[in-house]
């Protein structure tokens, strides 16, 4: 009689295909973290799946679907160990399957490891395929006292501990970005925008009006007479008025509005959504506050501004081109006035 035929020999072969069918269960489930290769392993029901007390049996869908979250929830490959295996063969189609066996991952950067995780499973053949129909996994109760856990159930709690720890520290990340954009867009002396965040303003307001057809206008304003400031008080003396001036500009613009140091001692605001006549407002508001403010030199100082509105064609260059000619124009018919330039004109 052939070896083959003999009960041992049987048994031999069974206990093979049972070792096979376990390991390709544990690569499919450890290694691959794919659904689709775990499934053609699980019966339609399972006997003593889950954790310590909440053990029980799962059909089809919820069993699909327990796996299917515990897989993708912690999708990274678990890397695995078998310390000891051990096949009971139930001829002609069963067999047992314990195992202990230590596993180890990495979730969102961290390392987790367990050791002496402890399998049992039973596998059925039917249709020449191998599947489980009873799955027990358990950790040594030392480490987890009465509640047995379910390993990859801990992984995933870990996992949800680790995802808020990285939430923390994002918004922590953002804070200090949005902390060090400020700076980088903020003018030193006078805590108003910089030259580098106008453009940037200029530029998305430009896009927007031309988009939406919409408008908006710019205040280009120049201390009259500055130099005269430093001459005779100091440079100091010309750096807090720069400050008290910045202050006054900035109390009087609405929460869309937007204020920066051109350069020097050039300002520019630009007016959000402000046709030409609204705008002239508030320079006319800004010309006159200055005027009749006690900067603290014992005499009072006096502002130009050159207004114009953004129109249809406008780049940001004939925008400002014309804002500086309004400029230009105040300075000359006397300064300390507004003169708002027409895109017509
Ligand atoms: P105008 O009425 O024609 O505008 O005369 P002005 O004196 O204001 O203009 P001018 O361009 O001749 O002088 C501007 C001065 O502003 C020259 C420069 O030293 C001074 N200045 C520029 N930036 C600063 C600063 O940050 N602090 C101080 N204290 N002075 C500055
Ligand atoms: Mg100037
Ligand atoms: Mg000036």
């Amino acid at each position: 009689m052939p070896d083959t035929d003999t009960p041992d020999a049987i048994d031999i072969q069974l206990v093979n295909d049972i070792r096979s069918a376990f390991e390709a269960y544990l690569a499919a489930y450890f290694t691959r973290r794919d659904p689709e290769a775990v499934f053609p392993f699980l019966h339609e029901s399972i006997t003593g799946f889950g954790t310590g007390r909440s053990e029980s049996t799962f059909k089809d869908t919820t069993l699909r679907e327990l796996f299917f979250r515990d897989l993708q929830g912690a999708p990274e490959r678990i890397d695995f160990n078998v310390r000891s295996l051990f096949v009971r063969p139930l001829p002609p189609d069963s067999g047992c399957v314990a195992a202990e066996i230590d596993i180890s991952t990495r979730i969102a950067g961290q390392f987790f490891s367990f050791h002496d995780l402890r399998m049992s499973l039973l596998f059925h053949r039917a249709a020449g395929a191998w599947q489980i129909i009873h799955l027990h996994v358990s950790l040594p109760t030392t480490e987890h006292g009465e509640t047995e856990a379910y390993p990859v159930k801990e992984l995933e709690e870990r996992n949800v501990a680790l995802t808020r720890l990285v939430e923390e520290r994002t918004t922590q990340l953002n804070a200090a970005l949005r902390q060090q954009h400020e700076l980088a867009v903020t003018d030193a002396l006078t805590g108003l925008y910089n030259r580098r965040m106008l453009d940037e303003q200029l530029g998305i307001e430009n896009e927007r009006s031309q988009r939406h057809q919409s408008s908006f206008s710019v205040l280009m304003l120049d201390i009259d007479h500055f130099k005269s400031i430093n001459d005779r008080f100091g440079h100091s003396a010309g750096d807090q008025f720069l400050i008290k001036f910045a202050d006054l500009i900035r109390v009087r613009l609405r929460k869309a509005d937007l204020a920066g140091r051109w350069g020097g001692e050039e300002f520019l605001v630009v007016c959000h959504g402000c046709t030409l006549v609204e705008a002239t407002r508030l320079a006319e508001d800004i010309r006159s506050t200055t005027e009749a403010f006690d900067f603290g030199l014992g005499e009072n100082r006096t502002v130009s501004i050159g207004v114009a509105q953004w129109a249809e064609h406008d780049t940001i260059a004939t925008l400002i081109e014309r804002a500086d000619q309004g400029l230009y124009r105040a300075k000359q018919s006397g300064r300390n006035r507004v003169c708002a330039t027409d895109s017509t004109s």
